[in-house]
């Protein structure tokens, strides 16, 4: 049996999703630049898709902008934020995405801006109070960059109550919502962000397209330059069948959000039991009870000799899963939030992450074999 616990990396393609990708890709192959009938069609579907995935976060379709991934979404934001709306400060958090810890590095190095990490509890929530006591000085032009659910250990963040402070002391607020899109229902007006990411491929779309929202109040210059598309803000021909593929994949996600959760939670909950029965001691990671995504589950194992062994025994057995973050190539370097959230180096730590293509049937799988693999060391 094969079977993919590997979701927060990425999910499998959705099938009316392929066959509408594959639709494009045949028939729509203008350059939406190109003023002839080609052209215009190409253009028609790219706004269509602009128009979906503003729906979905209640956003205007002018401020939705196609990019490659939420990495280039995520650069593009907190640089050009820096560089074009005089930002001089950052508050982030140490449990942040690379894609943000390393550009917040990047401009931190370069004396581009100061940034500032909140303390985090070990659930991996940052502090609030210390927040709230940082806002209180207004002297530098502040932007927080606070993630909506964390993609290696699952705590979520309240995004609204941020959103509300940041709108009490004037601050400018960002939020990866990578692995909430089409999982959690996403205001931006609600919720007071004034720019956020999504990619497709995080909720059953293809890989290699992503969006950026920016708030038309916000907007900021372009990081990629040339032939001025998305309105001048990312210059390069737009991918059509990707871009259709997401807005696609983002409607099917979003229609079939209670049912996923439904779903999704009881598969957790049906894991987590099992595996409790079967490995006395292990530990789950990040909040449980709640403010947590069902579809991330991080288990740390207690030491055994071979516990190193366990993620590439897994692998042998047909089940994916991941140590900490995939997104940086499943490589088993040690992981950013762990460490934060002053996890152990002793205890072998695997994320298990699931979607709504997963089954009971695949659970008992794979607690079977991670009982066998534990006691066989
Ligand atoms: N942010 C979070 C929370 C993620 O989980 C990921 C990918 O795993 C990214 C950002 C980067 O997304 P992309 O693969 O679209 O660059």
């Amino acid at each position: 049996m094969n079977v993919f616990f590997d979701n927060a990396a990425t999910t499998p393609i959705h099938p009316e999703v392929i066959k509408r990708m594959t639709e494009v890709l045949a028939d729509i192959y203008g350059n939406p630049s190109s003023i002839h009938a080609f052209g215009r069609k190409a253009k028609s579907v790219l706004e269509q898709s602009r128009r979906t995935i503003a729906k979905a976060i209640n956003a205007a379709p002018s401020d939705i902008f196609f990019t490659s991934c939420a990495t280039e979404s995520i650069n593009m934001i907190l640089k050009n934020a820096v560089r074009d709306l005089g930002i001089e400060r950052i508050i982030s958090s140490p449990t942040e995405h690379h894609a943000v810890t390393h550009t917040l590095d990047y401009l931190s190095r370069y004396k581009a801006c100061e940034v500032i990490y909140l303390n985090v509890d070990s659930y991996g929530a940052p502090d609030i109070q210390q927040l709230k006591e940082l806002l209180q000085d207004n002297s530098k032009k502040t932007l927080v960059s606070l993630m909506h659910g964390n993609n290696e250990i699952g705590t979520m963040s309240d995004l609204q109550y941020i959103g509300s402070l940041c709108a009490e002391y004037g601050v400018l607020f960002h939020s990866d919502t990578v692995q909430t899109m089409g999982k959690y229902p996403i205001n931006v007006k609600d919720m007071g962000v004034h720019f956020l990411v999504g990619s497709a491929h995080k909720f059953h779309g293809p890989k290699g397209v992503g969006f950026a929202y920016i708030h038309a109040a916000h907007r900021i210059g372009p990081m990629i330059l040339g032939g001025a598309q998305e309105r001048g803000l990312r210059s390069g021909t737009e991918n059509i069948a990707g871009i259709v593929a997401m807005a696609r994949a983002l409607e099917i996600a979003i229609q079939n959000m209670d049912i996923n959760t439904v779903k999704i939670t009881a598969l957790r909950q049906s894991f987590k039991e099992q595996l409790m029965k079967a490995i006395p001691h292990v530990h789950f990671n990040g909040n449980q009870d709640n403010l947590f995504m069902p579809h991330v589950l991080s288990v740390s194992f207690p030491p055994h000799p071979n516990g190193d062994m366990l993620m590439m025994n897994l692998d042998l057995a047909g089940i994916a899963v991941s140590s900490g973050s995939a997104c940086s190539s499943g490589a088993e370097t040690g992981s950013h939030v762990l460490a934060a959230i002053g996890q152990s180096h002793d205890h072998k730590t695997i994320r298990f992450s699931f979607s709504s293509w997963n089954t009971e049937e695949e659970v008992q799988y794979v607690v079977a074999k991670i009982k066998e693999l534990v006691k066989s060391n």
